[in-house]
Formats: structure tokens, C-alpha cells, sequence
């Protein structure tokens, strides 16, 4: 009995391996596909200051729609894309959609909140890269502190010779920096400071236990302390509940991205919570966007 069990729950194993690898196989075509018939989309989630009063940027998170899937998460196609280098023209197209959308804000309304784009450890690989953001930074136009770049801690610390050379040159393009998902990877101080970031995001899964769980609360604590001597800003990223932020306004951090503001949006959702209601003068900064009498 035992045995035939063994057998059937190899083989129940063995046909979800298979089926999986079909999965990849058809994905990988049909990404190819999606990128000739520009298949993505970009949704925003909004960065917001303070109290939860200000909106100042937002994260820029890609999706596929597809056409008989619906809408497939970054987690799924993301590692695909980079197995086989779509990344590079689809991670272009991304970056090429925002800088051309805060050109249409800037010259609409004369201001435009920062967008952040992630980066894929095969994007900064690429030797075409620096030239690649420099070239729509031309072309654009666009203040280029409105476009910031974010790298995953475990990427710094895995290609560190290639990285530290690469940010070093985009950081002369003018562009921000920041290091996305901090505490997952250990990186060390000293390692840190070698690197020309302006922000570090706290990873969700230390907000999710906070207040509460000891250990999320000293990771917590010590991320915003290291990050305000050394000059950061920091982001808490994953924000879903009152209690989390309210801890967190505690211990000094004072931007926040997650649920309990906004999921990732679409443009137009974007625009018709954030952008209708904005002052009419902004502030001399030009990345800061007050809103007037913003409520949840
Ligand atoms: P990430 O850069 O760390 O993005 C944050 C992820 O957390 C997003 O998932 C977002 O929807 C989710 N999130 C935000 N707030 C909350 C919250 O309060 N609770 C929970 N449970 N989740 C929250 P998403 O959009 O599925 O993206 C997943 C990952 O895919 C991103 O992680 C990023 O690494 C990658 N990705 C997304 N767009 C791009 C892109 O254009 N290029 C590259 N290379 N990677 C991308
Ligand atoms: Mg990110
Ligand atoms: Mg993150
Ligand atoms: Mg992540």
C-alpha cells in the first residue's frame, strides 16, 4: 500500500513538472508575441509622505495582459523574461512609457510626481543600459531626479564589481537610486556606503510583523536609524494597516508604499485621485506635489 502511494505521488509530482515546463515553454513564445504586440501594462502605485497626506511618486509595476489568461503578475513572467533576455527590450519599453509619460505631466501641468522603475539584475549586466537612459533623458527632456531606479539588495550584493561601476554612471546621469526589498540580503554597512543610493525601501515582510514581532521590530528600527545617518531616505514598502503605520511614523520613517494607501493603480486612476485635486502652487521642489484636503 505504502508503496503504490509512493508511486502515485511521484507520479502526481511528475505531471506537475511537466506541466509546469509545457507553462514556461508556451509563456516564453507568447512573451515574444506580447512584446511585438505591446501587450503590457504599467500600473502605479503611489508613494505617499507624512502623515498620509502627500503624494510625491510611484512605483512603476509592470503586467501582461493576456489575451485569454488575463492579466499574468510580474512574479510569473518576470524570471521568464529574464532567462531569455526579453527583459532587456521589455525593461526598455518600460523605462521608455515613464519617461515619456512625465514629459506629458510636466508639460501638462507643469509638475509631475517621480516614478520608480525596477531594474533587473540582466538589465545591469547590459552595457547598453547607461547609454540607453541617457538617451531618453535626452530626448524627453525630464528633469532626471523625477526618474528613479530601483535594485534589489540581493543584486548589489551578488554582482557587487559590475553594480557599484553601473550605478556610479547612471548617478551621473542624475537619475535616483534606490535599493529595493533592504534585509533580505545582509548586506554590510560599509558595503553600503560605497554605493551612490539616495533610498533604501524596507522589505514587506518586516512591516507585516510590526508592531509586534521583536525581531521585525529591531530590523525595523535599525534600518531607519542607518539609513537617517547616512543620509537616505527610506521607504516602507507593504504598508496594509493603520497600526503598521502608525508604528512606523513612530520610529521615524515617513514614506510609505503599500495596500493600505493604494494597490498599484491605472494611469487614469492615478490621475483622477492624485492629480485632480492638486495645488495650484507647488512648491519650489519640483518632485513634491501637494494635495489639498487628501482623506482616505
Ligand atoms: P517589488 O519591486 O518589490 O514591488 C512591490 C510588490 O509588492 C508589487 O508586486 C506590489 O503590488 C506589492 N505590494 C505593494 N504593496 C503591497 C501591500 O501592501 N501588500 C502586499 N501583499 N503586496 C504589496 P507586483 O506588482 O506583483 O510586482 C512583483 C515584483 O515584480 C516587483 O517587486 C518587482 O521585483 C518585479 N517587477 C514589477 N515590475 C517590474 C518591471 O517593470 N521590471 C522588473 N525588472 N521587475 C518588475
Ligand atoms: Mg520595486
Ligand atoms: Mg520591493
Ligand atoms: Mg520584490
Amino acid at each position: 500500500y505504502a508503496k503504490s502511494m509512493g508511486r502515485n505521488r511521484y507520479a502526481v509530482f511528475k505531471k506537475a513538472m511537466e506541466k509546469a515546463v509545457v507553462r514556461k515553454h508556451v509563456l516564453e513564445k507568447e512573451l515574444r508575441k506580447a512584446l511585438a504586440e505591446s501587450r503590457f501594462i504599467i500600473r502605479y502605485q503611489p508613494q505617499i509622505t507624512q502623515d498620509g497626506n502627500k503624494f510625491i511618486g510611484a512605483e512603476a509595476l509592470l503586467r501582461w495582459s493576456h489575451p485569454t489568461e488575463g492579466i499574468i503578475s510580474p512574479a510569473e513572467f518576470i524570471p521568464i523574461a529574464e532567462e531569455n533576455h526579453l527583459i532587456i527590450p521589455i525593461g526598455e519599453w518600460v523605462l521608455k512609457q515613464v519617461c515619456y509619460q512625465i514629459k506629458h505631466w510636466l508639460e501638462q501641468h507643469g509638475y509631475s510626481p517621480f516614478i520608480t522603475v525596477n531594474l533587473s539584475v540582466v538589465q545591469i549586466r547590459n552595457s547598453d543600459l547607461v547609454s540607453y537612459i541617457k538617451k531618453l533623458l535626452d530626448q524627453t527632456k525630464i528633469p532626471p531626479q523625477l526618474l528613479e531606479l530601483e535594485v534589489t539588495e540581493t543584486v548589489l550584493l551578488h554582482e557587487a564589481r559590475v553594480s557599484i561601476d553601473i550605478l556610479n554612471e547612471l548617478k551621473k546621469l542624475g537619475v535616483k537610486l534606490s535599493i529595493d526589498d533592504f534585509g533580505t540580503g545582509y548586506s554590510s554597512l560599509t558595503y553600503l556606503k560605497k554605493l551612490p543610493l539616495d533610498k533604501l525601501k524596507i522589505d514587506r515582510s518586516f512591516v507585516k510583523d510590526v508592531p509586534g514581532d521583536p525581531d521585525s521590530e529591531t530590523i525595523i528600527r535599525t534600518v531607519i536609524g542607518m539609513s537617517l545617518d547616512m543620509g537616505l531616505e527610506v521607504i516602507a514598502e507593504g504598508v496594509e494597516t493603520k497600526e503598521q503605520l502608525d508604528y512606523l511614523i513612530k520610529e521615524h520613517c515617513s514614506l510609505f508604499q503599500g495596500f493600505y494607501f493604494d494597490p498599484p493603480i491605472s494611469l487614469e486612476q492615478l490621475e483622477e485621485k492624485y492629480f485632480a485635486n492638486l495645488h495650484k502652487s507647488v512648491t519650489s521642489n519640483p518632485k513634491v506635489v501637494h494635495l489639498e484636503n487628501y482623506s482616505k
